[in-house]
């Protein structure tokens, strides 16, 4: 066997393996049932009819049984550009409501006329006279039957180019990738056809098609990742949707809130009557308590939604933390609880950071260990190390309390969690506390850790860098005389 035709039918053999993989994968899976898919599929068979017919009449090449052979292989390649033509006017018109009522109510009836125009076509095509002439030992077809499949194609290709240009605003332009390489590899192969006399790289190039619509076309897997989008579309949705309604609650419910508080303080404080006081003690300890839980829903809800900032200004640490300890000396009240505090001698007098966030931090900790320490010492200590540009702050705040189970301790910066022996107890709280602190470090890039001993006590600390303030720009800038 010629060494030419050995090289073409390898190609064909090697497309029609391909070819029949593709055409595995593809049913095997579930499809969408849609107009795209149907043509998609009649598509794949025309291509292995063509790939079959192509290793046929390269067997028999040289002689009129060949030559009507390949006139059969051509009807088949027109058959599947026309498929194809098809397949780009239905995409580049889908988006009109028109054109979709068309097919519905008449596609059937535009296909049977397609088909019918096709065998026409071919018919004509078939009984096209030809002339058979051998140069330089090839076979070559000459005659009217050359100029039909020519101008075929030319037609369906200028229709493509056509319908693309006129909607391409509207198009998905993923769907027509197998188009543009249509296009592209065609002028290709045929130059390589050109260089390379006699080999033919049609079929791989239909096959090519073939395999790159699988991929645009609505396969189960682009059905899944259309659907997967459109939840996580929809879910992001409902989340924003669920944050807003929230932090607008939370809004709301602050300001009677707030007036109700004000109201039971002013009662408890100016009436004479004890059981009016402790009632008004009740509504405000009660009204207290919500408020701690919307602020918390509010804080949470902003955390989730990615909308808290850090606000950040030079500050004194030392300042905040002294401020920390004596808003926290008056949370003890009368409980038989001593807070020790031992601030780091280095401490800079000023640093760059979201001071407001650092508070609500170390005011979380600290409340906490006074709520489950029913006696003894609070430690608040501040250790810092400064370095190049940042100045490393440990916080450590440690209590004599009841301390954590260990089962508990994974659990206790889930949002609201409480620890089991705190859910009926008569401590109150909301289980938020040490979520939105876990939070707030790791938004300020640091790290909380928690150590504890059951009935020993209970110790967090939290490493936290806030910026370096050079000592120039801590001076005041000299007043002018
Ligand atoms: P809560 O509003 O319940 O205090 P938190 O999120 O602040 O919510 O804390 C979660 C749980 O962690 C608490 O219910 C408690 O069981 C445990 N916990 C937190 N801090 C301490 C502590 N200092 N000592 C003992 N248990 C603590």
């Amino acid at each position: 066997m010629e060494r030419l035709l050995l090289i073409n039918i390898t190609i064909d053999i090697c497309a029609i393996l391909f070819l029949i993989f593709l055409i595995g994968v593809y049913l095997t899976k579930k499809n969408a049932d849609n107009i795209e898919n149907k043509i998609y599929r009649v598509m794949l068979f025309t291509n292995a009819l063509q790939l079959i017919s192509n290793i046929a009449c390269a067997i028999r090449q040289k002689n009129y049984i060949g030559t009507k052979l390949n006139i059969i292989q051509v009807i088949i390649t027109m058959y599947y550009l026309y498929l194809f033509t098809i397949y780009i006017i239905i995409i580049t018109n889908s988006h009109k409501e028109k054109f979709k009522e068309l097919l519905k109510k008449k596609g059937r009836f535009l296909n049977i006329i397609g088909v019918i125009i096709n065998v026409i076509i071919s018919i004509i095509f078939l009984i096209s006279p030809f002339n058979i002439e051998y140069v330089d030992n090839k076979l070559l077809t000459t005659g009217p039957v050359t100029v039909l499949p020519s101008a075929y194609m030319m037609t369906c290709y200028i229709i493509m180019v056509v319908e693309v240009i006129v909607n391409r605003k509207k198009v998905e332009k993923k769907k027509i990738v197998p188009l543009y390489v249509i296009l592209v590899l065609t002028a290709v192969a045929l130059v390589i056809a050109g260089f390379l006399n006699g080999i033919v790289l049609t079929t791989i190039l239909i096959t090519l098609i073939s395999y790159l619509m699988y991929h645009t076309i609505e396969n189960p897997d682009m059905i899944m990742v259309n659907q997967l989008q459109l939840a996580k579309e929809s879910a992001e949705k409902a989340n924003n949707a669920k944050s807003e309604f929230l932090s607008s609650m939370s809004h709301e419910l602050r300001t009677p809130l707030n007036a109700i508080l004000g109201l039971s303080e002013m009662i408890e404080s100016e009436s004479n009557q004890d059981e009016v006081k402790n009632d008004a003690l009740d509504i405000k300890k009660s009204s207290e308590k919500l408020l701690e839980l919307v602020d918390g829903i509010l804080a949470t809800n902003l955390l989730d939604a990615n909308q808290l900032e850090l606000v950040n200004t030079n500050y004194n640490p030392k300042e905040l933390f002294e401020d920390i300890e004596k808003i926290c000396r008056m949370r003890i009240e009368n409980k038989p609880l001593e807070l020790r505090t031992n601030f780091s001698n280095y401490l800079p007098n000023q640093v760059y950071g979201d001071k407001g966030k650092i508070k609500t931090i170390i005011m979380n900790l600290i409340s906490n260990s006074i709520k489950y320490t029913d006696s003894g010492t609070i430690n608040f200590g501040v250790d810092c190390i400064t370095n190049k540009d940042k100045v490393n702050l440990v916080i450590t705040v440690t209590d004599t309390g009841k301390g954590i189970k260990e089962e508990d301790i994974e659990n206790i910066f889930t949002k609201f969690y409480r620890g089991e022996e705190n859910k009926d107890s008569d401590i109150e709280g909301t289980g938020l506390g040490l979520s939105i602190t876990k939070s707030l470090v790791e938004l300020m890039g640091g790290k909380i850790t928690v150590n504890s001993v059951v009935d020993e006590g209970t110790s967090f600390i939290v490493n936290i860098s806030q910026g370096k303030v050079e000592e120039q720009q801590v001076q005041e800038e000299p007043e002018l005389l």
